[in-house]
């Protein structure tokens, strides 16, 4: 690793007005955005519990190609539009080559979502640009594949790179993914990247959000990200790891102290 191996030069990704590191990056909103007025409510209540950032999928990455996949341009829009009305930044999976330019013209960060970690291609195709690239954890991935994962990014000329844990598989079958809390001091001790934890794909449960983002952040993590919908059991994806507004509220109050 030559470039984000060293870990006395750490790299200061700014994102909006924060520059991660010093403050900590709070990325909420839905799973996946389904239409713009749900949006205006999210971006509204996360921003007033000050949340940094907003999250939504316009292209997602299914398992099953008869689920919900997402708006694709038509999401891009509406999440730029209200990025722009409640200034946040917004965060949004990038899932194909072919449109890494469209996401970039919309978009503030790309996500790599944790099946693309090892597409080397879209990989360097991020790393052509100057925007910050969030690159989720391949959940089979190993600290090194991850790391170098980033290290293709960054030879194309982009180090702005966050690291995202969002939990791996393990032989656990009550949680959707085991949340791996020691990638965060581990990513710390062998990177100058920053990293923040998934906390809603890192388990796939909502009751156990909380928690898990309170040892995240004990375990020095500079941010998290979480899904967040006003009215979960009705999500096109992701409802049983969402958070409603008032757990919202409860998980901003919970973390401020730390
Ligand atoms: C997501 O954040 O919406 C997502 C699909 O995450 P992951 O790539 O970690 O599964
Ligand atoms: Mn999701």
């Amino acid at each position: 690793l030559k470039i984000i191996g060293d870990k006395n030069n750490k790299i200061s990704v700014k994102i909006g007005n924060i520059t991660i590191g010093k403050d900590k990056l709070i990325i909420a909103g839905p799973c996946a955005v389904e239409n713009e007025e749900m949006l205006v409510k999210i971006a509204e209540k996360v921003k007033s519990w000050s949340a940094n950032a907003l999250r939504g999928g316009a292209y997602k990455p299914r398992t099953s190609p008869y689920s919900f996949q997402g708006l694709g341009i038509d999401g891009l829009k509406m999440l730029r539009n209200v990025g722009d009305m409640f200034n946040l930044p917004v965060v949004t999976e990038v899932l194909d080559v072919r449109d890494v330019e469209i996401v970039e013209r919309y978009a503030d960060v790309f996500q790599i979502g944790s099946r693309n970690m090892q597409n080397f291609s879209l990989l360097k195709e991020v790393g052509k640009t100057k925007k910050p690239v969030l690159l989720k954890r391949g959940f089979s991935a190993t600290y090194e594949e991850w790391l170098y994962a980033a290290e293709y990014i960054a030879i194309e000329g982009n180090a702005n790179i966050i690291m995202c844990e969002r939990g791996i598989r393990t032989f656990e079958t009550y949680t959707r993914n085991t949340l791996d809390i020691t990638a965060i001091p581990v990513i710390h001790e062998l990177s100058n990247l920053p990293i923040i934890a998934d906390v809603s794909h890192g388990t796939g449960k909502r009751s156990l959000i909380i928690p898990m983002a309170k040892a995240a952040i004990a375990a020095g993590a500079d941010g998290i990200m979480v899904e967040v919908h006003p009215e979960p059991n009705k999500a096109l994806s992701d409802g049983e790891q969402s958070l409603d507004f008032s757990q919202f509220e409860e998980l901003m109050r919970e973390i401020k102290s730390y």
